[in-house]
């Protein structure tokens, strides 16, 4: 047999997950020199671009820009895109192995973390994936109902999706009317009744998780009053060492610096508190009406770091609402290997191990979120993705990729064809963006998304 990568006998490569990281690893592919390969890459979506359709805030667009890299690397003639195709229901991980000679895995972290506490199964308590995928118009959450009529919402954890949602909730609805929000979360946060916004964050402000722009843009609405009380944003003697990061110490300095301004007199309130953990959603009828927190002290950890403490002292504020933004985590997919305590696909070096110490198993591969959990921005994904395809790369060459048994082109397509699974091309999706673009204009709007998987097919019968 040719060896794999060559003109003979090109490389067949499956990449899972057409996000961020799905096409950083293409781009990684399709520009390796001297390597003859093909990409085929899947979504369990009709829509390319995971989180930056359906994750990144509408206010946010020049980020979403990002997609003119992505729609490149799919204009590649070598790659073949497969939406609405899912590993582990509409393919299983060993159809895909036997057709293709590796198998990158960029699934993301698409399910979240929840608290453990009392009350969090209540009406009225939902994760911030739930309402992001809301918002942003995602198949799966576009059927979520969010009770805005409530003065006072909870959002819980202080990173920057915390940060998204209570912008989300806090600015003029009018400042997201152009943008590709949802139609149906543009009407609700119209006839949004919130006033208050609880901003709760576990450690201190030296720990808190967001970026200093976005703390800032917080700092920044027109409608709403960034509200902290100065003898809460302190920093404690345990996180001193911490203002030695130039990041941390703006963003300190930015929130110490508006807690001066007391109230403002804006129309809304985000409230900002640290040192703050939830121990209970309470509710009437099945439906949430306050939150009980209990205040932390922050101590040494023992390694380098703080950790909160209870310190025994309680308090209940009225809520309607709470989000958790406290992490997200992965989806287990059959036949792949999954580490429940980190909540992704483990690995070394972006080569997939059956779990922690184990080998490496031969041709699978996990790039994004999936491989180190959710952390870091989109440009993140890039190096990460070049380091997994590097992985690969360097196993080719060694000899230790397991060659498919059928790589030929047709070979998936008769396998999906058998199964009676219809996968839209990226000329589809190319339709599908047409069409949003022409709704949005109707109203002013950058595009009026699909939100339903069954309006997006119904799109592309030919009339
Ligand atoms: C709410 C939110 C807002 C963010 N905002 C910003 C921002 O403003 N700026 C920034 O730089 N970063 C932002 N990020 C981070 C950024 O979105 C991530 O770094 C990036 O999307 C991770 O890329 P990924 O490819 O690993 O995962 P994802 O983007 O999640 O892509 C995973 C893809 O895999 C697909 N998939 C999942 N399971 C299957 C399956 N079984 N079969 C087939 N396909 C599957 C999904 O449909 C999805 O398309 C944000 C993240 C979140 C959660």
């Amino acid at each position: 047999m040719a060896a794999l990568g060559t003109p003979q006998r090109p490389l067949a490569v499956a990449i899972v997950g057409a996000g961020p990281s799905g096409f950083y690893a293409a781009e990684a592919l399709l520009k390796a020199p001297g390597l003859t390969v093909r990409v085929d890459l899947f979504d369990r979506l009709p829509t390319p671009f995971g989180l930056v359709r359906g994750g990144v805030a509408p206010d946010h667009q020049k980020i979403k820009s990002v997609v003119a890299v992505y729609e490149k690397t799919a204009a590649d003639p070598r790659l073949r895109f497969f939406g609405a195709v899912k590993l582990g229901c509409d393919l299983t991980a060993e159809e895909l192995a036997a057709r293709h000679d590796a198998v990158i895995y960029a699934v993301g972290c698409e399910s979240d973390r929840h608290m453990g506490i009392p009350g969090e199964d209540l009406a009225g308590s939902h994760s911030a994936t739930e309402f992001v995928g809301w918002y942003n118009g995602h198949p799966d959450h576009r059927g979520r109902t969010f009770d805005l009529s409530c003065g006072a919402v909870a959002v819980i954890g202080v990173g920057n999706v915390a940060m998204d949602v209570t912008r989300i909730l806090s600015r003029d609805a009018e400042d997201l009317s152009k943008t590709d929000i949802a139609g149906y979360a543009l009407d609700a946060l119209r006839a949004s009744k919130v006033k208050t916004v609880w901003l709760l964050g576990r450690r201190g402000p030296a720990e808190a998780a967001y970026s200093p722009a976005e703390i800032e843009e917080i700092g920044e609405l027109s409608t709403a009053d960034l509200v902290v009380d100065p003898a809460k944003a302190v920093v404690d003697e345990v996180s001193q060492g911490e203002l030695a990061d130039p990041a941390v110490k703006k963003k300190v300095e930015y929130v110490q610096e508006h807690a001066k301004k007391g109230e403002g007199s804006k129309e809304r309130k985000v409230r900002l508190r640290f040192r703050i953990s939830p121990v209970e959603i309470i509710g009437e009828n099945g439906r949430v009406t306050a939150l009980r927190i209990e205040k932390n002290e922050l101590v040494s950890d023992g390694k380098g770091g703080v950790k909160a403490v209870g310190a025994g002292v309680f308090e209940t504020i009225p809520v309607g609402l709470v989000l958790r933004s406290v992490g997200y985590r992965g989806i287990p997919i059959p036949g792949v290997p999954f580490d429940e305590k980190s909540g992704h696909i483990p690995n070394v070096d972006g080569r997939v191990v059956a779990a922690s110490g184990k080998p490496a198993l031969p041709g699978q591969y996990v790039v994004g979120w999936a491989k180190r959990g959710p952390s870091g921005l989109i440009g993140t994904n890039r190096a990460d993705s070049v380091a997994t395809v590097s992985s690969l790369l360097a196993d080719l060459k060694a000899g230790t990729l397991p060659a498919a048994t059928d790589a030929s082109l047709d070979a998936t397509l008769r396998l999906l064809a058998d199964k009676k699974v219809r996968a839209l091309s990226f000329a589809d999706w190319r339709k599908l963006d047409v069409l949003e673009k022409a709704a949005g204009a109707k109203t002013g709007k950058i595009r009026e998304k699909f939100t339903r998987v069954s309006d997006m097919l119904a799109a592309l019968i030919p009339q």
